[in-house]
Parts: structure tokens; C-alpha cells; sequence
């Protein structure tokens, strides 16, 4: 394990009076506090002393069944772990499936905290090129030999909030079918869209061959630490026994406590305000953008829903000696180098829409073309 450079850099931003587009952290105006309020009250009372309990570690049965229920596929609650937030899926898949030496697959770039949790299984991580479609299908049919998986973040990528277009998942699962090669599917962002819901999970077009992870950290709140993975039925032994060293199961207080909350469709009412809420943020930051950086050569994306985007600085200007610059300034980002295996590009950059309020944005992006001007001055 290597401490990342990256989280030590980032430590700065922390500072008060910064305006931080670095952070992946949900608006916590999102959060539904008096949903969990009632629902707290309301386990307590009826369900209390097993809520407080030690409890399976599958988990608890009715939220793997509101799982397996609102996945667009056929899913049976045997086959959903509910995890410690999907990281902890992360964790647990690279426990069962990697060895030392063994090749994984990952786009380029991909999610520095899925490097972490990979890293420490000692695994062979090799790039995949990737584009604003998601992954190169061709390229990754050529570097497939021997590995244990690839690692996809489909919808709204975390870092870049590029998505996957219908044709390249179909031609990606077509391959991974043909060729044998097991896909982890990571998918915390995927109901975040703004104007219309991303194209079908891989998952659900090659459930045999697919472990998906699923998280309520962004449709809910992060600190509940809860997600769910659901795979196979012939893998959920080995994932369970890893589940149960890590930490015998998830917070059964939580589990109950976000089944009592999702019960009645609270999601349909709750999730179009978070989209409203993001899509109207990255518009106020594109339009920021469009303003600010007006003659600097640099380029971002639109995402069509989650809460980043991508940018790339001028020739000649790289992200990590920019960043102490822009925090002089009084704004913070992530070079982009923190999340390629190999081969970073230094000029990127992830920008997170959701957690600054509108004026913070634009003072923020103002201040970030500030220090971009003196840089390349
Ligand atoms: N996967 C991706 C791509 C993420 O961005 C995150 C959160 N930053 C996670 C997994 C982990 O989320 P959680 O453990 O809160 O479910």
C-alpha cells in the first residue's frame, strides 16, 4: 500500500475559506433528514432490539429484496450482498478474484479508489484505452489475455462524467461474452442523470458473467456506508466469506432504517430533486467556464448527468503545479493524474459541480482562469 501524493495535496484544500471542486462529496442538502428521523423513530420502536443486534452477513433480507426489485434485470435476493458502500465491494472483489501478478483490466482514466482497494492484492493493472464513448472495445480485446476482470464505470464516470453509449456496451459485452472475460461493473452514480436515463447496465445484458455494484451513498447520504453488490450465484460463497473477515456484515441499525425509508417509492419522489439539483449546478459551471476561460486553450466536457467533469489545461500547464497556485487563489481541483494507472495525462483535471453553491461556483472557476493565466504567462 503507497499513500496517494494526491490525498496529501488535497489535504490543503481542506483549509477554510477554499472553494473546493476536488472533493467527490454528495450536497449534503440532498440528504433526507427527516425521512431518516422518521425512520429511526420508527425502527426503534418496532424492530429495535434486532435493529441493534449482530446480523447476517447477506444482510437484511427486505433491502436485498428492494435490491434485487428495482434492478432492470432478473435478480434474485440470493444474489445481493449488501456492502459497507460499494467500496467495500470493491474490496472484496479484489480479495476473491485477484492474485499476485494477476492482470485487471481498467479504463484510462479510472477511479482512485478502485486502484487503492486492487493495489493491495498486488494485482498487474493494465490501461485501457479509453474516449468520450467509454472504453476502446479493440484495444481491450487485445490486452484481455489472462485477466481476471475489467473494471467499468459506465454512467457518469467517476473522474471524467463521460458515459458509455449504447453501442460500445453492446459491442463491450459481445466481447467480454466471446472472449470469457468477467466484468466489474461499478454504477454509483447511474440514477443521477439529468434529462434521461443512461442506456442499460452491462450487467444486465450478461448477468452470468458480471458483478455489479450499486451504492445508496449517492441517492441517499454517503455516511450511512451502505451498497450492495450483486453477482453470480455460484461466487456468493467466496464473496460472503470475504464479507464475514472483513467485518461480519453491514450496520444492521442503517440496513433496517434505509428499508423503512425506501419503502412507498420514496426514491421516485426524492431522486428528480438531486437530478434537478446537479444538472442545474453543472450548468452554472459551464456557463462559467464558457465565460471565464474565454482565449486559454481549455477544454471540458458536458457530462449528462453524475457530478464531474473533465477539463484539460493548456499545452505545457500541468494540473499538480497548478493546483498550489489555484489554492493561493482560493480554489481547489484534482489533477487528473491521480487516476491513471499508468501513463497520466498531466493537463487534466476533475471538477466537481455538486458540492459549491452557485456564486461559490463562479467565483471559483473565475479564480481557477486566474491562476491558469499566470501559468501559462
Ligand atoms: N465507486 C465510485 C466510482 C465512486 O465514485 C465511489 C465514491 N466516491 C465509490 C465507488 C464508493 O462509494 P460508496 O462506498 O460510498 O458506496
Amino acid at each position: 500500500m503507497n499513500p496517494s501524493v494526491i490525498r496529501e495535496i488535497l489535504k490543503v484544500t481542506e483549509k477554510p475559506g477554499i472553494i473546493s471542486f476536488a472533493g467527490g462529496l454528495p450536497s449534503p442538502k440532498t440528504f433526507p433528514i427527516e425521512a431518516f428521523a422518521a425512520a429511526c423513530a420508527t425502527v426503534l420502536k418496532t424492530d429495535g432490539r434486532a435493529a441493534l443486534q449482530y446480523a447476517a452477513s447477506e444482510g437484511y433480507r427486505p433491502l436485498c429484496e428492494w435490491v434485487a426489485r428495482q434492478l432492470p434485470w432478473d435478480v434474485s435476493p440470493d444474489q445481493v450482498l449488501i456492502t459497507t458502500g460499494s467500496q467495500q465491494g470493491l474490496d472484496l472483489v479484489a480479495k476473491v478474484l485477484i492474485d499476485e501478478g494477476s492482470p485487471v483490466l481498467v479504463e484510462t482514466p479510472t477511479y482512485l479508489g478502485a486502484l487503492q482497494a486492487f493495489t493491495p492484492m498486488e494485482p498487474s493493472i493494465v490501461s485501457v484505452h479509453s474516449d468520450a464513448d467509454g472504453i476502446d472495445v479493440n484495444d481491450l480485446e487485445q490486452k484481455a489475455a489472462g485477466a481476471r476482470f475489467l473494471y467499468v464505470l459506465p454512467n457518469f464516470q467517476n473522474p471524467t462524467g463521460r458515459t458509455m453509449s449504447e453501442a460500445r456496451r453492446q459491442a463491450l459485452v459481445d466481447t467480454a461474452r466471446r472472449i470469457g472475460l468477467p466484468i466489474v461493473e461499478d454504477n454509483p452514480y447511474g440514477d443521477l442523470w439529468f434529462d434521461q436515463p443512461p442506456p442499460l447496465p452491462l450487467t444486465a445484458r450478461h448477468p452470468e458473467g458480471a458483478i455489479y455494484l450499486g451504492s445508496f451513498s449517492k441517492v441517499l447520504a454517503p455516511g450511512l456506508r451502505l451498497g450492495y453488490m450483486v453477482a453470480p450465484k455460484a461466487i456468493m460463497p467466496k464473496l460472503l466469506q470475504a464479507k464475514q473477515a472483513a467485518d461480519l456484515h453491514s450496520p444492521s441499525f442503517n440496513q433496517r432504517m434505509v428499508a423503512e425509508v425506501l419503502k412507498d417509492g420514496f426514491l421516485d419522489r426524492h431522486v428528480p430533486t438531486i437530478r434537478a439539483l446537479y444538472k442545474h449546478q453543472c450548468e452554472v459551471m459551464l456557463d462559467a467556464l464558457k465565460k471565464e476561460m474565454a482565449g486559454l486553450d481549455v477544454q471540458w466536457n458536458s457530462p449528462v448527468g453524475g457530478m464531474f467533469l473533465w477539463a484539460r489545461l493548456p499545452e505545457g500547464v500541468s494540473a499538480v503545479d497548478l493546483l498550489p497556485k489555484a489554492v493561493d487563489k482560493g480554489v481547489a481541483f484534482v489533477p487528473g493524474a491521480a487516476f491513471y494507472a499508468d501513463g497520466a495525462d498531466p493537463r487534466t483535471m476533475r471538477l466537481s459541480f455538486v458540492t459549491a453553491s452557485e456564486e461559490q461556483i463562479r467565483i471559483g472557476i473565475k479564480a481557477l482562469a486566474a491562476a491558469i493565466r499566470e501559468a501559462c504567462a
